[in-house]
């Protein structure tokens, strides 16, 4: 299991996360990432390296993900 966090402290809008991992993190009115609604714990492995996928391409660093 892991859970997923954006940051909207850091999180600077540009979009990568939801764009490689439309499942896991959308953009909202604000102009910042999310997480999608029950998608902050994960159990799927292959959910799970997506959700790290995205969190190293994050260029801020703003996306948590642990297990
Ligand atoms: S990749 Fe990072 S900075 Fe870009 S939208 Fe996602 S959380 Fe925000």
């Amino acid at each position: 299991m892991a859970t997923v966090e954006v940051d909207q402290d850091l999180c600077v809008g540009d979009q990568i996360c939801a764009s490689m991992e439309p499942e896991i993190y959308e953009m909202r009115d604000d102009g910042l990432a999310y997480v999608v609604d029950g998608m902050e714990e994960i159990d799927d492995d292959d959910l799970i390296a997506a959700a790290k996928d995205a969190a190293d391409a994050c260029p801020v660093d703003a996306i948590i993900v642990e297990e």
